[in-house]
């Protein structure tokens, strides 16, 4: 029988995460946006609770996930030198 075997195709499943926010530091609250702008690389972080908006430098391969990251532990750094 010319069962065809399974296709595995590198297509990305396209998850979409139901929190898209990300808690900020400054206010608490899970309002924060994590914009990619691959060819600036660079990303904005904005909170849209508190107003709080941050430049950060991406790195190829980054995720969303890593740039909240970097920013968050770069952000409560600089509150706790101050
Ligand atoms: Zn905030």
């Amino acid at each position: 029988m010319g069962r065809r075997k399974k296709r595995t195709t590198m297509r990305v499943t396209r998850r979409r995460r139901k929190s898209a926010f990300f808690r900020c530091p400054r206010c608490q609250h899970n309002s924060i946006t994590v914009e990619i702008k691959e060819k600036e690389g660079v990303a904005v972080i904005r909170c849209f609770n508190c107003g709080l908006v941050e430049e950060v430098k991406v790195y190829s391969g980054d995720t969303k996930v890593d740039v909240y990251t970097r920013f968050f532990d770069s952000y409560i750094e600089r509150m706790e030198s101050e």
